[in-house]
């Protein structure tokens, strides 16, 4: 199957190949033993870090390949469709907009070409905490400036990566929310240098979970950050955080699409060569068209997702497509991940065939970084001009 849309000259032909190539040298072998034991994919992300892959969207005056988003989405989308999963690392990504777009002169000197390098890791992104959970500006953990320094004190959850990374993007409430206008306000983002704070302040607990995500919690315990991390404004850290949103979903839809992509291909092979009753499987429509189905959701999603990275890129706004590619994405690769469970019958349980490892990785994108309710309920406000349900 042709990995992306057949019948247009794709931009990105090239980088495609390339990723693909790179992602040959990590089977399944790999990713099982990884995931039975819930380790973290080093090589995997060394080898994508030394062909520049994640400094993707780094401008080229910093070190990075300079590429506009939809070549991330590329190289996100052909990370999961041969099978690899790029959860490990795909957060350098769209945590970077944010010093892209609003960090100083210095922190970009600073973090920038050290992150395309290799020599930095910025993978941790500390938004989501027990208490608070999708209603962000009611979290609880604050910064209180104290000199030349913040004095951070609270809790996240979720916080991938927090162990296998240098810095964490965190968000922060700088002023109490009753003390703001609008409770939007007085929440200020943070870089963190987890080197220095770990076990100064700094607690990293991690969670095992259904798949292998190397999630954590993160607890700050009067932990000291130097005033010159403070991205951009303080109070404003909230929008710094939305502005670098769409670039999330649309990326993370991308990846969706990758895994709808992996399970189709598996499922309509499989279709075609198991032979029962006399004849293959496929030949049966209760076998055939579930993955003819959730290829045209798939397809679906590909051109709303396409549509969005041209806005994105364009510099218009784009929060409908990238919401809607974001749940249409993840709900595609589910319908497929179910076809090629159950095409392959008793043999989808086996870890053997990788597809219960994908299953699992794939369900997580239903719920974060955003879940499917909360991406309705955008579009039923903001698009469809109904009123505010929460
Ligand atoms: C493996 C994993 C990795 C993650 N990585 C990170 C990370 O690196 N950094 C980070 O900051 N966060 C991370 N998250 C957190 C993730 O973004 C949240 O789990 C997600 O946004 C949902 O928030 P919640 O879990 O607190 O659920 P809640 O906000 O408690 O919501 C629970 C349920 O209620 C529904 N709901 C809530 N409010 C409404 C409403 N008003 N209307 C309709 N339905 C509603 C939701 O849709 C959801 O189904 C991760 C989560 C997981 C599971």
């Amino acid at each position: 199957m042709d990995h992306h849309t057949p019948a247009e000259a794709d931009p990105h032909a090239e980088i495609r190949a390339e990723v693909r190539k790179l992602c040959a040298k990590f089977p399944g072998e790999y990713w099982r033993e990884l995931d039975a034991r819930r380790g973290y994919p080093t090589e995997f992300v060394k080898a994508l870090t030394e062909a520049g892959w994640l400094a993707a969207l780094i401008p080229e005056e910093f070190g990075g390949a300079g590429l506009p988003l939809s070549g991330a989405a590329a190289i996100l989308e052909e990370i999961q469709a041969t099978g690899c999963n790029g959860a490990a690392c795909h957060a350098q990504m769209y945590i970077m907009g944010t010093i892209l777009r609003h960090g100083s002169a210095e922190q970009k000197a600073k973090y920038l070409p050290a992150i395309a390098a290799g020599e930095l890791r910025l993978q941790a992104f500390g938004v989501t905490e027990p208490t608070s959970g999708t209603d962000t500006t009611a979290l609880r953990t604050t910064a209180r400036r104290e000199g030349d320094r913040y004095i951070v004190n609270g809790q996240k959850i979720w916080t991938s990566r927090a162990e296998h990374s240098d810095l964490m993007l965190l968000l922060a409430r700088t002023t109490p929310r009753d003390q703001v206008h609008r409770k939007t306000e007085g929440l200020s983002t943070f870089i963190v240098d987890m080197r220095t704070v770990l076990g100064k302040g700094l607690t990293i607990r991690p969670i095992r979970t259904m798949m292998n995500h190397n999630s954590c919690e993160v607890f700050f315990d009067n932990m000291e950050v130097p005033a010159e991390n403070l991205v951009g404004v303080e109070g404003k850290g909230f929008r710094y955080i939305l502005d670098g949103m769409n670039a999330e979903r649309l990326l993370i839809a991308a990846e969706c699409i990758g895994d709808a992509k992996w399970f189709i291909e598996k499922a309509r092979n499989y279709a075609k060569d198991r032979v029962l009753f006399g004849r293959p499987i496929g030949a049966n429509q209760g076998v055939q068209f579930p993955i003819a189905r959730a290829y045209a959701q798939m397809r679906a999603a590909e051109a709303i997702v396409k549509q969005g990275l041209q806005k994105f890129e364009r510099g218009e706004a784009c929060g409908e497509e990238a919401n809607m590619g974001k749940m249409l994405a993840a709900e595609a690769s589910w319908a497929a991940g179910e076809a090629c469970v159950n095409t392959h019958g008793g043999f989808g349980f086996a870890e053997e065939y990788d597809i219960e490892r994908k299953f699992r990785e794939t369900r997580l994108y239903q719920v974060a970084p955003i879940s499917t309710n909360l991406i309705l309920s955008y579009l039923g406000e903001h698009v469809l001009g109904m009123p505010r349900s929460y």
